[in-house]
């Protein structure tokens, strides 16, 4: 396969890498860091300007990208800020409704979403339940026109601030396996028994409020059941292919902004009466950084190329979002000592690479369950 990418999609990385370089200021960045605040401001520019909806299609407000091109636009804005970039964040569970939704949850749930006028998230995990989700402990029962949700939800990205949720219940506690007994739903934040508590004290992410969700006696009504009865948790995988590609994508960009922040830095410090970038241990550091991140990049354009073809395959998207994220960390860490003491500084943003780097290897899917992933297709694959 060659990756030249076409004239389309190389218009659309320029044109994120324009906007990430004009609009994202690190004194944004810092300051929506120190102060836990999301820049609504610039997601409602970059809504404006088709970014947030660059995958989502016209009939709902987006611009009928594939993934392919949704991944360019995460690297530039990630490469631009590790922390700014995360304004995407909004359309997290986007892709469930879109792939599994009525035409009425579609128009109502995801048009608002890509043109940048709500936010939504995504409810899995639970305190019991994370990696192992093949049973969870929040349930839904069938009343009447209605569903009665009653559980608890925990580390869900814009609990508090989010518009809707599409939260994953088991409606079959009998199901055996468990997992062939949990449904989605869309749950509207603002009804009685929902209660969204923020969790404190994150290492990155600061844009972002995570949260624990309480559910007491939530009523939805009955047109809110995502997709079919009992299908959830494989609409799950059907959407992990997507989000986990999305996710690699997102390392690219912070590992490409530590290294090209590195470079620049190598160059312009001297010790020893030279710049470092003349001595060679920096040279072979800075080789090591561009090579990972070249190969990550590989990986995750051709888990996009493969899901736009409508031939996902998990896999490659196992390995490209293990891979991609392990190599943001790597990078970001080697960033660091590149810039010697003053990369352990919150002025120096190689810091905000890693902090925010490092959240990839543990969300949707660990590292370790990437790996079981691509061992378990490796068994079936390989005779
Ligand atoms: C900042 C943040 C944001 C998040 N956002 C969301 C969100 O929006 N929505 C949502 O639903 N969830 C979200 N999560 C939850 C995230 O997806 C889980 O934290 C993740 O799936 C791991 O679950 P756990 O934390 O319970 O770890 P555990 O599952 O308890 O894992 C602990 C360790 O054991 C390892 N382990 C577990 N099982 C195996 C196995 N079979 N083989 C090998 N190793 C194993 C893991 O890899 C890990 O190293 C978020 C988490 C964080 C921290």
């Amino acid at each position: 396969m060659n990756f030249e990418l076409t004239d389309e999609q190389k218009e659309v990385k320029n044109a994120a890498r324009e906007f990430a370089e004009k609009e994202f200021s690190r004194e944004l960045a810092l300051e929506c860091e120190e102060q836990g605040r999301f820049p609504h401001g610039l997601w409602k520019k970059a809504a404006d300007l088709g970014f947030i909806g660059i995958n989502i299609p016209e009939e709902y407000g987006g611009q009928g990208m594939g993934l392919l091109e949704k991944v360019l636009v995460l690297e530039e804005f990630f490469r631009a800020d590790p922390s700014l970039g995360f304004i995407y964040i909004t359309t997290f569970g986007s892709e469930l409704i879109l792939n599994n939704g009525t035409e009425e949850q579609k128009k109502k749930y995801i048009t608002p979403i890509a043109r940048g006028e709500a936010m939504m998230g995504m409810a899995v995990t639970e305190p019991e339940h994370g990696s192992d989700i093949l049973k969870l402990d929040t349930v839904a029962v069938k009343d009447g026109d209605e569903w009665v949700i009653n559980g608890t939800k925990t580390f869900i990205s814009n609990g508090p601030v989010a518009d809707w949720l599409v939260v994953v219940c088991q409606t079959d506690p009998e199901a055996k396996p468990p997992y062939r007994g949990q449904s989605m739903f869309i749950v509207e934040t603002n009804c009685d028994g929902f209660e969204a508590v923020e969790l404190k004290g994150k290492m990155g992410m600061h844009l972002i409020k995570t949260s624990e969700l309480y559910f007491n006696d939530v009523r939805v009504p009955a047109e809110n059941l995502l997709g079919e009865e009992n299908k959830g948790f494989y609409q799950l995988l059907g959407m992990l292919n997507e989000t986990r590609t999305g996710l690699a994508a997102r390392c690219i960009g912070i590992a490409q902004g530590a290294l090209e922040r590195s470079v620049r830095y190598a160059r312009q410090r001297k010790q020893f009466g030279r710049p470092i970038i003349e001595f060679q241990a920096i040279q072979h550091k800075l080789a090591e950084m561009a090579t990972k991140v070249e190969a990550a990049r590989l990986l995750t354009y051709q888990a996009a190329w493969f899901f736009d073809q409508g031939k996902p395959d998990p896999m490659l998207t196992s390995m490209a979002k293990y891979y991609a994220s392990r190599t943001a960390v790597e990078v970001s860490n080697d960033a660091i000592q590149v810039h010697g003491g003053y990369g352990y500084f919150a002025e120096y943003d190689v810091e905000r690479c890693f902090r925010n780097a490092r959240i990839a290897e543990i969300t949707e899917g660990t590292s370790e369950i990437q790996k079981n992933t691509i061992a378990s297709m490796l068994k079936k694959r390989i005779r």
